[in-house]
């Protein structure tokens, strides 16, 4: 049975573009009579507002969304978190990293999928493991994970490559675990058959796939969906004006009849359907 997610991060309101999300997971999962699961990724301590949940609730309920079982939150699921880096560490795949963002991008000779590639600064040095990141020697993954690949059920079947990102962030220093390693371990418990999301996460997925060979879990297929845009081709963003759904909704709107629209490529003028322009994951 298929089982899709809509795992969206409360760091700020629900705007259009994470209704078309939800909607095209939803919609998949109930046109094969499969389900839905709704997970709040509210691990980043620094930016998740716990306020702001009652509110996507809310948000999706008005939309005429329904998600079968509890939400799922991932502040609950730390220690699972704790234990996999526990594992990579084990296999001498994780190594602690004490460099600052500034002294990243000073170092970084190249750009990935993230952004600046980390050049391995502290691979391979004496490093105090306390209060530090730990980062995934991605050489070493790569080469004892082996080839890889996974299926993108609109792009077709893809070669894994996760090399283009570095040596990844996989515990960071303000939160207990990165999105990779939280959103792998978490689509694996939740038993997600068909990772749906946007195509701003397309490139992630080929360091997912390497995380679940790695950890041994099981493979998913992907379904990486168009994002709605604005005229500039950039992917919508609450910032750039697009309204929340928590105002719409306080407005009188029909949240259903909002939800249809979307459903049939109908967005408010200048907005349409694209890959986003200069998205970097
Ligand atoms: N939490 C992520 C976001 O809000 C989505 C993660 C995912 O779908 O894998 O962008």
């Amino acid at each position: 049975m298929i089982r899709t997610r809509f795992a969206p991060s409360p760091n700020g309101p629900l705007h259009l573009g994470h209704a078309y999300a939800a909607i095209v997971a939803h919609d998949l999962a109930r046109e094969q009579g499969g389900e839905f699961l709704l997970r709040i990724e509210d691990i980043d301590g620094t930016r998740s507002r716990a306020d702001l949940v009652p509110e996507i609730i809310a948000d999706l309920e008005w939309l005429g969304l329904t998600w079968d079982g509890p939400v799922v939150f991932q502040s609950s699921r730390l220690a699972s978190y704790g234990a996999a880096a526990e594992r990579l560490k084990a296999l001498g795949l994780l190594y602690p990293c004490q460099c600052t963002r500034a002294e990243v991008l000073a170092a970084a000779r190249e750009t990935g999928p993230d952004g600046p590639v980390y050049p391995g600064t502290c691979r391979g040095r004496a490093v105090n493991p306390d209060g530090v990141a730990w980062r995934l020697d991605m050489a070493k993954a790569a080469a004892l994970a082996g080839p890889l690949e996974w299926i993108d059920a609109l792009a077709g079947p893809q070669v894994a490559l996760p090399e283009q990102f570095g040596d990844v962030v996989l515990l960071r220093k303000e939160a207990p675990a990165s999105y990779h390693l939280a959103a792998t371990l978490d689509d694996a418990a939740d038993g997600i058959t068909l990772v749906t999301r946007g195509q701003d996460l397309f490139a992630a997925s080929h360091v997912h796939r390497l995380l679940q060979a790695l950890l041994g879990l099981p493979v998913p297929t992907w379904h990486h969906h168009l994002l709605i845009c604005e005229p500039d081709g950039r992917k919508l963003a609450k910032r750039r004006g697009s309204p929340a759904l928590a105002v719409l909704r306080r407005g009188g709107e029909d949240g259903r009849s909002v939800a249809q629209a979307l459903r049939m490529d109908q967005f408010p003028t200048g907005l349409c359907l694209g890959a986003g322009v200069g998205i970097e994951a």
